[in-house]
């Protein structure tokens, strides 16, 4: 699963400190979370997930939660753009911890891109 490059910047460590560092300003985004190989060379994922509006404050909550060693993130111009990314990381890496397909953006008419819902 590694071997297929997510596209997403990092990864980075998943603290507040790193999280604010990296990530600044509002908007929507897709991550990932997860941990590195021994030899850093690669990203192991278990679980994706976007935010529509605050990304910063997303990835923060999952600092605090404490769950995760380490983060890779995108900012997209719109809540769509993100959901598409979100949906593309949920189908090529099949996350261990993303127990059901991503829920749609509030308010906006889109499909997944994969074609399931
Ligand atoms: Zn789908």
């Amino acid at each position: 699963m590694s071997i297929i490059n997510t596209g997403l910047f990092g990864s980075f460590p998943l603290t507040v400190d790193s999280v604010n560092e990296a990530v600044r300003g509002l908007g929507a985004g897709a991550y990932a979370l997860g941990y590195r190989s021994e030899d850093g060379n690669s990203f192991y994922i278990q679980y994706v997930g976007r935010s529509d509006t605050n990304l910063n404050a997303r990835l923060l909550s999952h600092a605090n939660e404490g769950k995760y060693l380490r983060f890779q993130y995108a900012f997209f111009d719109n809540a769509i753009q993100a959901f598409n990314k979100e949906c593309w990381l949920y189908h090529t890496f099949t996350p261990k911890d993303n127990y059901i397909h991503p829920d749609k953006p509030n308010g906006v008419s889109c499909k997944c891109p994969f074609g399931c819902l």
